[in-house]
């Protein structure tokens, strides 16, 4: 019979790379023992704070650790209601810290919990965005000389071309202001153009944001298919979730969602009808390792692969645990990769290590990595919200990514 208790939950929030990280150190009564992990929700960094402090954590405080499936399970019904992105990264924190714990009980990686590697390292794609096609194609080739195989490549930044110079219309709100019309003339072109300049070999990307009505993202995703690009990201908000078997009926361009998706419904739907090709989750906003992992084997079953979301606002501890999925997991993809600063790297010991376009977990117990409270502490977090998140057509309409 256990002992093991859990003592405490503690929430930090830390920004040492522009965006709010909040991380979860799950204590126990067994002496040095702790686990860590992400609850990032960084636009919304306070409430998951405070349904930590105030809820989640005080109802794992005095449980074992051990059961990982029924705290999660009980942890997600405690309030009756259950989801979203709040309370799912809340649950995530928890989730992630006790399979760390888990790990460190056993004596192994979190990868050898889950059925051992299938493959050494995580296949990387990272970012190259840019004002023109040339610009583009130079930050790419720079990237593939690092020994990057894989480039998501962005025209004129989160908003896509022209985005900067939409002018807000007399009487207009604030927001960001964009133009689909200016993807839809624009993209195919720089495509085209990557291909000539960067050869067949490299894999591309290219995100859609949500934004461009559906039909729109049909002629997109047709024409880019002679790009043959890796895959196409976010072409429809989750809302409009059926009209990818109209993209599918027209085009093999291959498609990726999930990052937006926090009911498990979402993923369960766009997996089961074959809408996608890979599925993009955000791994704490789905409430952690414990429903990614399910998420996964579903996928598996449906020939879809993973390909998690992990821009900055993945917490370094995310990442380890998005990388020990990565390994473990059959139906891997590929992975999101930002580059870490320096603050990061000290910050949080462990953090796995790129080389030649793959991440490598390391082979210590749990997810490998650390977190110096003292350092994140002088980097406080600040409180701005950004305003790509409220974005608007032309004419002043709110748009809804
Ligand atoms: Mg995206």
């Amino acid at each position: 019979m256990s002992e093991l208790k859990i003592t405490d939950a503690e929430t930090f929030i830390t920004q040492p790379h522009g965006v709010r990280l909040v991380i979860v150190k799950v204590l126990t009564n067994q002496d040095g023992l702790y686990g860590l992990g992400c609850a990032t929700f960084t636009q919304r960094h306070l409430a998951v704070k405070a349904a930590l402090d105030r809820h989640v954590g005080p109802f794992v405080i005095g449980k074992d650790p051990q059961n990982i499936e029924d705290l999660w399970q009980s942890g997600m019904v405690n309030g009756y209601w259950r989801n979203g992105p709040v309370l799912n990264n809340a649950v995530s924190g928890i989730d992630m810290a006790l399979w760390d714990i888990k790990g460190k009980l056993a004596g192994m990686p979190c990868y050898q919990l889950w059925g051992g590697k299938c493959r050494p390292a995580a296949a990387l794609y990272v970012h190259a965005n840019g004002e023109e096609p040339e610009q583009v194609a130079d930050k790419a080739r720079a990237l593939i000389q690092e020994g990057f195989r894989y480039v998501r490549c962005q025209l004129g930044g989160y908003l896509g071309p022209g985005g900067e110079k939409v002018a807000r219309p007399e009487g207009g709100l604030p927001g960001a202001y964009f133009d689909p019309q200016e993807k839809l003339r624009r993209i195919p072109g720089l495509f085209e153009y990557l291909r000539q300049e960067l050869g067949e070999d490299v894999g591309l990307l290219y995100d859609v944001h949500e934004r461009l009505a559906p039909t729109d993202a049909a002629w997109l995703a047709r024409a880019l298919e002679p790009c043959r690009l890796f895959f196409l990201e976010d072409v429809v908000a989750p809302e409009d979730l059926d009209w990818l078997a109209n993209i599918r009926s027209v085009c093999a361009t291959p498609i990726a969602m999930g990052e937006l998706f926090a009911h498990p419904g979402e993923a369960t739907r766009a997996v089961s009808e074959r809408f996608i090709d890979f599925i993009r989750s955000h791994v704490s906003a789905i409430g952690g390792i414990t429903p990614a992992l399910k998420l996964a084997h579903l996928c598996e079953a449906f020939g879809v692969r993973t390909a998690w979301h992990a821009p900055l606002d993945v917490s370094p501890v995310g990442m380890a645990a998005n990388v020990h999925l990565d390994v473990a997991c059959h139906n891997f993809g590929i992975q999101e990769w930002a580059l870490r600063n320096q603050a990061e790297q000290d910050i949080f010991p462990g953090l796995p290590q790129v080389k030649d376009g793959y991440a490598w977990p390391n082979d210590q117990p749990g997810l490998g990595i650390d977190f110096d409270e003292q350092l994140a502490a002088r980097f406080p977090p600040g409180d701005a919200n950004p305003d790509w998140t409220v974005s608007r057509l032309p004419d002043g309409t709110l748009w809804r990514p």
